[in-house]
């Protein structure tokens, strides 16, 4: 695996629900997969409709999710938790870091100071990131290299 990570940061989300809706500062948009889309649909027998958009040019990512109309927040979150758990798409699992090549055909991990957990629990090793990766992998393929 070929990638950069920030070395000692901590993590440890607080389940404060920030990254799940939107904020006085920040209007939040939360891109599915259609695979995700879809299993999402299955679970809980519903259309894709009742819970996210279409969109266009946010390739590989084809629906945003609805949140709701009372707090901006995601349909599934429950308490701050989301209330399917196991189906969270791979933009959730992935905040607050995110994969971009970079310069040396390698790619890099960064993250956002936005996220609460930033800087609490445990220091980050490469095993962790290693476990991103290989998600990001799995969900959109082996990434590019430039
Ligand atoms: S903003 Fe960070 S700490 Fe809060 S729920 Fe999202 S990932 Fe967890």
């Amino acid at each position: 695996m070929d990638f950069d990570y920030p070395t000692e940061l901590r993590f440890k989300c607080i389940e404060c629900g920030k990254c799940c809706g939107d904020t006085t500062e920040k209007t939040r948009h939360i891109l599915l997969l259609r695979k995700e889309a879809e299993k999402i649909a299955e679970a809980i027998q519903q259309p894709v409709s009742m819970f996210a958009v279409a969109i266009a040019d946010k390739a590989p990512y084809t629906f945003e999710l609805r949140k709701t109309v009372k707090d901006g927040k995601c349909v599934f979150l429950v308490d701050n938790r989301y209330s399917i758990y196991v189906l969270r798409p791979l933009i959730c699992r992935f905040y607050p870091f995110e994969l971009k090549p970079n310069e040396a055909k390698r790619h890099t991990f960064s993250y956002t100071d936005d996220c609460s957990g930033v800087n609490r629990g445990e220091q980050l090793d490469e095993a962790f990131f290693r476990k991103l990766f290989q998600l990001a992998c799995d969900k959109l393929g082996e990434p590019e290299k430039r």
